[in-house]
């Protein structure tokens, strides 16, 4: 699994990093990074992909 976001597409709302913290981290510039594996939580992942109020996360399984 590999997940990426989207830096134009993100708001920074911080879901995605609180629902799965294991993968997603709030960087400096206060957007999103898919800084961890996802195969280690698949399903909160694909839960923060749906989350994402700007459908900025991507997923390719
Ligand atoms: S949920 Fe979406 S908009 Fe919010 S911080 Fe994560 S990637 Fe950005």
């Amino acid at each position: 699994m590999r997940t990426t976001v989207k830096k134009d597409d993100c708001i920074g709302c911080g879901m995605c990093a609180e629902l799965c913290p294991e993968v997603f981290e709030i960087g400096a510039d206060g957007y999103s990074d898919a800084v961890g594996n996802p195969d280690v939580c698949p399903d909160k992942v694909q839960e923060a992909a749906e989350v994402c109020p700007t459908n900025a996360i991507e997923v390719q399984r």
